[in-house]
Order: structure tokens, then sequence, then C-alpha cells
């Protein structure tokens, strides 16, 4: 389907068309008609899918015809909440790349950096907002944003943002904007809370559901390595000196583990930087920019710090440990593999991991094929490690020997 169908403006096919995307995304043809129908939608899809652009491109077309007050006089009209800063920066540039030829302004506001700069932005005027949600609270007790006159509110990333601990902010900011307004949900997955919220304030949604399972699998090609723990940096070398090029992004689970890995491969040679929760926001920025422009090409991370982050032209996904939720292998290596291109993703699995690999596999409804060809190898019947104290003692287990009883003093 041609994006002409949706219905939608000429400006708007413009941007499209300069951006060379062909065809809408399954997410962007079942969204969009929906929003433009003013409906409450409630839409699963991950990154990758074209889901910024399935809110997006109909909120700039509703707003079109509304655009031409004088900047002093522009309301906001449109507010997208999203979790985190990389992200809503990350949707604020979708809406300028896309509203190009509209006369629309769109600004972001987030917390960690100064807010001065954000009030002069909405003190002159503008017609849409993406904010995170304690950054938008603050300006809204300054009297600085008025959500008064908001007709569309899109909760975006909505999984992420209830985990983050955002669930009364969020239910805030939907009672500071009018009743009568159009809610759009995105959310990578339908935890249980999800539903409660959206069940609470939506009216009539519609669903769209883009799964991820048939997406990730399709584009990617997954390959699995049965490794021992200590070898998992010697294989991640080995596959970077022989097997993987390009724009590569590594998961680590934690930030002592993001440390270590990066040192060594700094200490190799490679261009490295990371991402994780300790990091400044403009260390975050500095080294998502790195890698955009191509001074770094291996981008660690936890999966907090990457979700939603769009990277386009990622040749590989490292999955360094097994994540214990599967749906988080599906948002990983759904990183690659976008939009057409093929993509390729390097499982490491530990003897103790093996129960997630089960997890992700019946999640993806699909065995992820494992690579026997590196020196790495651990026996696939290996059991995971229990530590044992070294030396065996020659009494029974649970009893004291006769030398601790005679030593042993009471205190009574
Ligand atoms: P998102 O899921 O919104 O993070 O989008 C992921 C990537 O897909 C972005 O880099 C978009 O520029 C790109 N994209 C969005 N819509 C399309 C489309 N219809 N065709 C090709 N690429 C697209």
């Amino acid at each position: 389907m041609p994006f002409k169908e949706l219905q939608l403006i000429k400006p708007l096919l413009k941007a499209i068309a300069e951006q060379n995307y062909d065809a809408p995304t399954p997410v962007q043809e079942q969204t969009i008609p929906l929003v433009l129908a003013k409906k409450d939608v409630i839409t699963t899809a991950q990154t990758g899918t074209g889901k910024t652009a399935a809110f997006a491109l109909p909120i700039l077309q509703m707003l079109f015809h509304k655009q031409d007050a004088g900047k002093k006089g522009k309301k906001v009209k449109a507010l997208i909440v999203s979790p985190t800063r990389e992200l809503a920066i990350q949707i604020y540039e979708s809406f300028k790349v896309y509203g190009k030829y509209t006369n629309l302004r769109t600004t972001v506001v987030y917390g960690g950096t100064s807010i001065e700069p954000q009030k002069d932005v909405l003190n002159k005027g503008v017609d849409i907002v993406v904010a995170t949600p304690g950054r938008l609270l603050d300006l809204h007790k300054q009297d600085v944003i008025n959500l008064d006159f908001i007709e569309t509110l899109v909760l975006d990333e909505a999984d992420l943002m209830l985990d983050m601990g955002f669930i009364d902010d969020v239910r805030k900011i939907e009672r500071l904007c009018p009743v009568e307004k159009q809610i759009l949900l995105f959310s990578a997955t339908m935890p249980m809370k999800v539903v409660q919220l959206a069940n609470t304030i939506l009216k009539e949604p519609e669903t769209v559901n883009a799964t991820p399972s048939s997406s990730a699998a399709q584009n990617v090609e997954q390959s699995l390595f049965y490794v021992h723990k200590q070898h998992k940096m010697e294989l991640c070398l080995f596959l970077l000196r022989n097997n993987i090029e390009g724009n590569i992004i590594i998961f680590r689970r934690t930030k002592m583990g993001i440390a270590k890995l990066e040192k060594m491969l700094k200490g190799n040679g490679y261009k490295v930087d990371s991402i994780h929760g300790d990091k400044t926001q403009n260390d975050r920025e500095k080294a998502l920019d790195n890698f955009k422009d191509g001074k770094i090409n291996i981008l660690i991370a936890t999966d907090v710090a990457a979700r939603g982050i769009d990277i386009d032209n990622l040749d590989a996904v490292i999955n360094f440990d097994i994540p214990n939720i599967s749906e988080t292998y599906v948002h990983r290596i759904g990183r690659t593999g976008r939009a057409g291109n093929s993509g390729k993703s390097f499982s490491f699995c530990s003897a103790d991991e093996k129960p997630y690999i089960k997890g992700i596999q019946q999640l993806l409804n699909t065995v992820i094929p494992v690579e026997e060809n590196h020196p790495y190898v651990l026996d696939p019947k290996a059991k995971r490690e229990v530590h044992k104290t070294p030396g065996k003692s020659k009494n029974k287990p649970g009893r004291k020997s006769e030398a601790s009883k005679k030593n042993k003093k009471r205190w009574y």
C-alpha cells in the first residue's frame, strides 16, 4: 500500500518521500487511519516498527489546518509523553523531519538540563510538545505550559514508563489535560499494569498489534554460542576479529560488566563507548552522537539505557549476557535488520543462562541455531556452576569435628 492511500496531505507526503520510505510499515498502516478518525488507540509495537511516524504523521495532519496562528497565539495541542530523554529527543526529531513542510512548531522538554531555555521556547509558542514526565510537571507548576488545549495525548513506551515508576505522574498529566481528548497509548509489551492504566483513561480504544516475535525473527540471522562465563570476553574478541563488522551494540546486564568489557575492548584497539544509568546525560548523548557519526562503531549498553533509542544501520547485536526476560531479547535483536535490511545477532549463553534461552525460543516459536565453530565451545550438557569451597571435609556434612566441639565456648 502506498502512503497516498492513507489519505495523508501533500506536505507530509513530500517529507516522507524525502526519507525514501517506500510504503507504510504494518503498524503505520493500521494505526494512522484510526488516529485520523479521532479514535483512542492502543498500539503494541516495539522500536523499529515505525511507531513514531504512526502517531507523528496523523497528529501533524490533524493540526495542519490550525497551524497559522501567529507564534504568540499558538496553543499546545498535542503532547507526547516519553519515559527517557533520549527517546523524547528522537521523537522530537521525527516531528521536525515529518513536519518540515508545515508551519507547526514542536519542542522537546526533559530533565537533567537547564530549564530556562525550555521556558523561552515554550513562551514563544509551540503546537506540539514532547516531554519526559517530571520536567513537564515542573514546567506546568511554574505556569510555563498550559495543557488546557491539548487535543491529542500520546503515552509512548507505556510499559517502560510504568517500570520506571512514572505511573502517578502519567495519571496527573492526563488529568491536567481536558477531559475531551484523544489518547494514544504505545507500548512494546502489554503487562497487566499497562492494561489497567489503559482501561482507566482511554475511551473505547481500538487496538493495533504489531507482534514482535515474527518481525524480530524475519530479518535477523540469529546465532547462539554456548560458552563458559569466563570465556565470554575471549569469544567476543574472537568474533570481532573474525566474524562481525560494522556498527555493533553489545548488551550487558550490569554497569560493572560494561566497564570491564569496555576497558578490554579499548585495550585491544576497538573504538568503543558505553551508555548506562550512571552516566550523565551529556556523556550518554556524546556516546550516541559518536556512534551515529561513525567515530566509534561499538556501543555497549544496558537495556534500560538503550531502550527506545533509534540507531540506524546496525549490523549486529551481541547479547553478551542473555536477558532473563524473553521480550527483552526480541527488543535487542529488533535493533538490527530494520526496515528490510538484514542483520545478525550473536548470543553468548553460559550454563546458568540456559533457562532464559528456553523461554526466548518459546516466545519466538523457533530454535536459535547453535554455532560451534569457535574455540570456546562449552559442553552443551554443562550444568550451572555451583561454588564449592576447595578441599573436602573429612567430617559428615552438618557435623562439627570433635576438636571444634571441645573448643566451643558456651555463652552461659
Ligand atoms: P521507530 O519504530 O519509530 O523508532 O522507527 C524506526 C526507524 O524506521 C526510523 O529510523 C524511521 O526513520 C524508519 N521508518 C519509519 N517508517 C518507515 C517506513 N515507512 N519505511 C521505512 N523506514 C521507516
